[in-house]
């Protein structure tokens, strides 16, 4: 029976993936060099980056006027990169979603004034925020999807400054206009390939030269590898967004993506034992916090799942419960074997 991980990040990659890498890890052009141990200054390596940022163009639809980087320190460095990057007046505008946009904003403070706004919810549950209460400010930072807390925004209204969007755990698993925002961030490790990894996606006319340290302006990743990146995530990530494309891009995984989380609130409604937190239309295409109601049983499902061979559902500690990440390599068996341990459990303790 297989294995699945519902990990909220590092996630599942595609098996098909790891195979592959397991068969070419020992020779990657040449006999007997590994691309681990291949200068990221060679000719096939910058053939890998190079296919890495194209494949990227091709899935999000990325125009040229914008630029691809390619960094390390997780989606947390950009908390501080953003702001010190962008800053003019010295003033941003943060919706508060959640613990992720919390922590991007306490960084912002360090480099300006940071006014909060929270999100509007409407009827049908769906999430967006007021666009008049944003003026006269260097950006507005969203988080689009929230992790932790299992939410989305399902509207982005216009606003005349640039938008910056965290999608970390939403990115290559729905949609995103990416024209809509000045700069699009996202730590690897979820959607993209293994951690190590960070990708910022940046409109060319925000980049402005700076006094700061050098790895630390945008400037200087533009177009050219600055320094050493985590070759072996560059190179993992160019096979996982060949995948990606195989399967038939972006608007295939969100169809999946939809159809997998579909099955599991379906069932959460219904449930007599479990069910989900988030509800409405702006509940997380990928990230499902539920609960039994009990700490205990919580605890006790998780356990009878791990026994099943389904791993990490245990909630994000600041919110207790359960949480199930359905990344794109999370197959819809995964989703459907979780409905039916779900099930069985709920049949053995009611
Ligand atoms: N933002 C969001 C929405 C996240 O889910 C995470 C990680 N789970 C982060 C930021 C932080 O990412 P990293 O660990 O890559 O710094």
């Amino acid at each position: 029976m297989s294995t699945y991980t519902y990990s909220a990040g590092p996630g599942m990659l595609p098996t098909e993936v790891m195979q592959e890498i397991q068969q070419h890890l020992l020779t990657f052009e040449y006999e007997g060099v590994s691309i681990i141990e291949t200068s990221h200054r060679s000719a096939s390596f910058q053939r890998v980056v190079d296919s890495l940022g194209w494949r990227l163009r091709r899935l999000m639809h990325i125009p040229e006027n914008y630029a691809v980087l390619w960094l390390q320190g997780g989606a947390t460095l950009q908390f501080s990169m953003i702001p010190m990057n962008l800053r003019k007046q010295n003033r941003f505008v943060y919706v508060d979603t959640g613990i992720w946009s919390k922590k991007a904003m306490e960084d912002a403070k360090y480099f300006g004034e940071v006014d909060v706004i929270h999100p509007l919810v409407d009827a049908t549950g769906g999430m967006s925020f007021e666009s008049s209460l944003v003026q006269e400010v260097d950006y507005l930072h969203v988080t689009l999807n929230n992790t932790i807390e299992g939410t989305r925004f399902t509207h982005i209204p216009e606003v005349d400054i640039p938008l910056i969007a965290d999608a970390s755990s939403n990115i290559l698993a729905e949609q995103i206009d990416v024209e809509r925002f000045g700069v699009i961030y996202a730590g690897a490790q979820k959607n993209i390939g293994p951690a190590g990894l960070t990708v910022v996606i940046i409109r060319r006319d925000l980049i402005q030269s700076l006094q700061l340290p050098s790895y630390l302006q945008y400037a200087s990743h533009v177009d050219t590898l600055f320094n050493t990146p985590s070759t072996f995530s560059v190179y993992v990530a160019e096979r996982v967004l060949k995948w990606v494309e195989d399967c038939g891009g972006v608007e295939a995984m969100e169809r999946l993506n939809r159809q997998k989380s579909d099955r599991i609130y379906s069932y959460l409604e219904e449930s007599t034992c479990f069910s989900p937190i988030v509800t409405g239309e702006r509940r997380s295409l990928t990230n499902i916090p539920f609960t039994t109601g009990n700490q205990e049983l919580d605890l006790r499902f998780e356990r009878y799942a791990l026994e099943r061979g389904l791993l990490e559902l245990g909630g994000h500690r600041s919110v207790g419960g359960l949480r199930a990440s359905l990344y794109n390599a999370m197959p819809l068996e995964g989703a459907e074997r979780l409905v039916d341990v779900m099930r069985a459990f709920e049949e053995e303790t009611h």
